[in-house]
């Protein structure tokens, strides 16, 4: 069968662009699809039943069927109703997050009737999820509840505790998928500020559907803040702030502010303006974490390391220029090296919001 791009192909069908030219066509929805989408959709063959493009057997009436329904058709019917804080994956996105999107979809077709949409849209959502101890790595279940009347979400050790263990407030709540850092195909990374420190947990719930669930209620609980925080901000302003994946992540070896203490590995993560480093991936809070400023604001970042630097071993060296100091870190590889300082310069080429003087102003006063 040929398709006109023009015509038949609709590059939004499963949100973002497909990431190559539409070979396959799915024969029970009517849609082309690319190679990573038709991958997902073999994986349900009794939602989709997939045909190559190019394939000679087309009988007319499979053919019919693409003609009359074909990619726009179909998206304006399975996703009439997408609530704006409903995340749309992109084809880079980890494979829970894209297949229970196919899987809403079209499956239980959530998108076509809003009582479906409950377990994400109520406003409030509790359940249990299995989460990472902090002492052994254990994963334990716990208890989870998700308010936004309460502004927070809270989880508890205890079945019959009175007190939640930890209150996240949904203020400064982000989640991001990780599943290779977790180990688990659904392993869900939750970070939340208190005292103006980063806090990290680990949870995962073996049902990808639950998981993809709790994330987009948290997405739900974070927009509906923003809402009433920025009245009058459109939708398309606040969606980009209701999650978030880091900039960057990996192992570098860093030094403390005399540059004389020897150089140590570290796990960085930097989460916007935030670079924190830990022992430990899987560690719930930070060792440290350095604010990256502006280049308006005195923030440089540099390859290599000062001459007279001793006591690293891995050769691809970094300094990054505070105003306070200098931080001099180590990486494996160049490649390393060189993706860290594009992470890097993305933020110090970025001007600073109001709000991130209040932020920077927070770090210059902690001990
Ligand atoms: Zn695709």
């Amino acid at each position: 069968m040929r398709h006109n791009c023009k015509q038949g192909y609709d590059p939004l069908l499963d949100s973002g662009p497909h990431d190559s030219e539409p070979d396959w066509v799915s024969c029970t929805l009517g849609v082309f699809l690319c190679q990573g989408c038709s991958l997902l959709h073999r994986s349900l063959p009794h939602i989709s039943r997939l045909k190559a493009a190019r394939d000679p057997s087309w009988d007319t009436a499979d053919v019919e069927l693409v003609t009359s329904v074909g990619n726009v058709a179909a998206k304006a019917k399975y996703e009439q109703s997408v609530p704006a804080f409903y995340y749309r994956p992109k084809h880079t996105d980890c494979r829970v997050l894209r297949e229970q999107w196919v899987r809403a979809k079209y499956e239980r077709q959530e998108f076509m009737y809003i009582e479906k949409q409950e377990p994400y849209s109520a406003g409030y959502r509790e359940g249990y999820l299995w989460k990472r101890g902090r002492d052994n790595g254990q994963f334990l279940s716990r208890k989870f509840i998700l308010s936004e009347r309460e502004g927070a979400l809270k989880y508890y050790n205890k079945q019959d505790a009175k007190d939640p263990k930890a209150v996240m407030k949904i203020e400064t709540l982000n989640a991001t998928f990780q599943p290779a850092k977790i180990g688990n195909p659904c392993g869900l990374q939750i970070t939340y500020l208190k005292d103006n420190s980063t806090r990290n947990i680990f949870v995962y719930h073996e049902d990808g559907k639950e998981m993809v669930d709790w994330f987009n209620a948290i997405r739900a609980a974070r927009f509906h803040y923003h809402q009433v925080a920025f009245p009058g901000a459109s939708d398309n302003d606040l969606i980009p702030k209701l999650t978030r994946n880091f900039m960057k992540e990996g192992y570098m070896e860093k030094t403390g502010p005399r540059h004389t203490e020897g150089f140590k590995k570290r796990w960085f993560t930097m989460d916007d303006r935030r670079l924190m480093y830990f022992k430990d991936p899987l560690d719930a809070y930070a060792r440290g974490e350095v604010f990256i400023g502006s280049k308006e604001n005195s923030y440089t970042v540099m390859p290599g390391l000062p001459p007279s630097t001793q006591g690293y071993h891995w050769q691809h060296g970094i300094t990054i220029v505070t105003p306070d100091r200098k931080f001099l870190f180590a990486c494996e590889t160049e490649a390393e090296q060189r993706d860290w300082i594009a992470a890097f310069q993305r933020v110090v080429n970025r001007p600073m919001h109001p709000q991130e003087y209040a932020v920077e102003a927070h770090f210059k006063h902690k001990p």
